[in-house]
């Protein structure tokens, strides 16, 4: 082939891949236009997880009708004049690109009037194309609707994901510019529905009080520290002022998502500010589990380029060294300052605060130390014996006794019959075999039974339900409960009645029946966690990841004490499972020290 310059047109379409990458992108755009235009009211209202409808309508200053056409031609903007310019930029938009990458993949439609012109200007275009201009009444402001969007790049529409996925990303982009932007108020409607608004008074809490529910936005502490930078920028010494809201470490979740960071009101994706955040928890949180932290920082312009991708959510800082100490420092002096310090030892990992998003009925106070539980662990006696024969615990021969006699009812096991003998570290189950010593994980263990039990009612369509005397309501983040929502009826296969109950607000009425005793909100909660973090897999996949998480809810955690009888139970359920040895993640189960290893040990042989 020979060498050929690219089409406008065509060119347009690939430049248009690096801004537009999916509908959140042009929301997020959307937005940042009507923001830059100092927009007091903007209203975002999507269909079909913006496949089918983007519209953002803004009370900004509009673009003059002279000018409208040019605004949809690459490289066009108001924001940008000189070389000097891109040093300092104090606008969200600034290369110009956004309108004609929208435009060039789209039908798209934009109304727009400012204070001076009469009357509104209407333009149409259809892949970049314009295909219609007319003078209308309009209201100061601008008004762009996007249908339509990859209609006519074919590949890029083949790699969307799923609604509910484009439905939660657009959601995490209003409600991050809604935090940023306490002053605007904004409205977000997801097919005809209010899911999210505003009201633009300035308080911040309010806004958080809208994407968490109360309780977690009454526990969060809040940063506000201002440094001064170790070495000057640009020859001035100037401030990095770090502000915003972080959560008590007993608010802690399995990833990193809820730290969300700003810089000058852009936000930003930045890993090493993430690990500033995370590191001012240093010792406070459990490993592997992450806090919650609204970050703002204000810095001077000229000490961060954001000039580094199309998308502009990665900047570079001129001393990323101070910009990282401000954060750190600023987010550990309001842990130390804010919060008394639990003795991190009498922790479980397991059982530090998850639901976040739980209703009061169910909140957590800050830094739940462990208690035992004891008695509340959902085990199935009923598979252990006939209820009159219920335990006699700390009698070791009776265990024995009883665990021998149904030997035979057993064919197939693939753990030999056990006898307990104790527990350590409210942890593990000591056991005898045949052939020596067994330590077994509890919390591994129970979650390996529950997981078989689960799985088989559901492979067999025979998940049993077990109402709840009082329902539970659970309260969502926005995106939250658009995952909940679309996956109701899996919920259902699952044994779990979950319904709509008020805006973002669901109740639970019934749990499935063989995960026992659980808390139906915290569980829900850990599902929708992990959903959040899967990107819309095959239903299938959905549901053993439900299973698996619900059983991991559900299972006996480390540091619980467990009585002789529950650890026999516990035993019993657990010789009896296909895959014995490891938990469902794949974690051992079990150690085994042979009655050969333990004579080599003691030097006997
Ligand atoms: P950029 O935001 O980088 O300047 P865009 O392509 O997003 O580039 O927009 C081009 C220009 O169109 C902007 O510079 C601005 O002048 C004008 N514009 C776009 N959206 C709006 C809006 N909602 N209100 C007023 N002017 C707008
Ligand atoms: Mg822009």
């Amino acid at each position: 082939m020979s060498i050929k310059v690219l089409s406008e047109q065509l060119a347009s379409q690939i430049a248009a891949g690096e801004v537009v990458e999916r509908p959140s992108s042009v929301v997020k755009e959307l937005i940042e236009n009507a923001l830059d235009a100092g927009a007091t009211k903007i209203n975002i209202t999507i269909r079909g997880g913006g496949r089918d409808l983007i519209q953002v309508a803004d009370n900004g200053t509009g673009i003059p009708a002279a000018e409208i056409e040019t605004a949809f031609q690459r490289h066009a903007t108001s924001k940008l004049s000189t070389a000097e310019d891109l040093a300092a930029i104090s606008t969200l938009g600034f290369r110009g690109e956004a309108l004609a990458a929208i435009a060039a993949v789209s039908r798209l439609t934009v109304v727009s009037r400012t204070a001076e012109d009469q009357a509104g200007t209407r333009l149409e275009l259809e892949g970049g194309v314009k295909t219609g201009r007319e003078m209308v009444g309009a209201p100061e402001g601008t008004v762009v609707a996007v249908e339509n969007l990859f209609f006519n790049t074919p590949a890029r529409l083949k790699f969307l994901k799923s609604i509910t996925t484009e439905r939660r990303l657009i959601d995490e982009y209003v409600t991050r510019y809604a935090l940023a932007n306490t002053e605007v108020r904004f409205r977000l409607t997801h097919e005809n529905r209010v899911t999210f608004q505003t009201t633009g008074n300035g308080n911040i809490q309010e806004v958080l009080g809208e994407i968490h529910d109360v309780e977690t936005a009454r526990q969060l502490l809040s940063v506000d520290s201002t440094r001064e930078t170790p070495e000057p920028v640009s020859g001035e010494r100037r401030e990095i002022a770090v502000h915003g809201f972080v959560g008590p470490p007993g608010l802690n979740w399995a990833n990193r998502s809820r730290i969300t960071l700003f810089v000058n009101g852009r936000w930003i994706k930045d890993s090493s500010l993430t690990y500033a955040v995370i590191q001012a928890y240093h010792t406070l949180l459990p490993t592997g589990r992450y806090p919650l932290g609204l970050i703002f920082i204000q810095m001077p312009v000229e000490g961060v380029d954001v000039n580094v991708h199309p998308a502009k959510t990665e900047v570079r800082f001129q001393r990323p060294n101070a910009v990282f100490g401000a954060v750190q420092r600023a987010v550990r002096e309001t842990l130390i300052a804010e919060s008394p310090v639990p003795t991190i030892s009498a922790w479980s990992m397991e059982s530090s605060g998850h639901s976040p998003w739980s209703t009061p009925a169910h909140g957590q106070g800050f830094a739940r130390l462990n208690t035992p539980d004891q008695g509340a662990l959902g085990l199935d006696w009923s598979r252990r014996r006939s209820p009159n024969e219920l335990p006699v615990p700390a009698d070791e021969e009776n265990a024995v006794a009883t665990a021998g006699s149904q030997e035979n009812s057993k064919p197939g096991q693939k753990l030999p019959i056990m006898r307990v003998i104790g527990q350590v570290g409210q942890a593990y189950i000591i056991t005898e075999g045949p052939d020596g010593l067994y330590l077994i994980d509890q919390h591994a263990a129970h979650e390996r039974i529950l997981f078989e039990k689960f799985m088989a009612e559901w492979e067999n369509h025979a998940v049993a339900s077990q109402g709840l005397v009082a329902p539970v309501t659970v309260t969502l983040s926005p995106s939250q409960a658009g995952l909940v929502e679309s996956n109701l009826d899996t919920f259902r296969n699952l044994g779990f009645a979950v319904e709509a109950f008020g805006p973002n607000t669901f109740q639970i009425r019934a749990i499935p029946a063989v995960v026992g005793k659980i808390d139906p909100g915290k569980a829900l909660l850990s599902v929708v966690e992990d959903l959040e973090q899967g990107d819309a897999p095959l239903q299938g996949k959905i549901e053993a990841r439900i299973v698996l998480r619900v059983c991991k809810s559900a299972a006996v955690k480390a540091g619980q004490t467990l009585t002789t009888a529950e650890m026999e139970a516990l035993i019993q359920q657990l010789e009896a499972s296909q895959n014995p040895h490891t938990c469902p993640h794949g974690r051992p189960t079990m150690i085994h020290l042979s009655a050969g290893q333990l004579a080599r040990e003691f030097g006997r042989t």
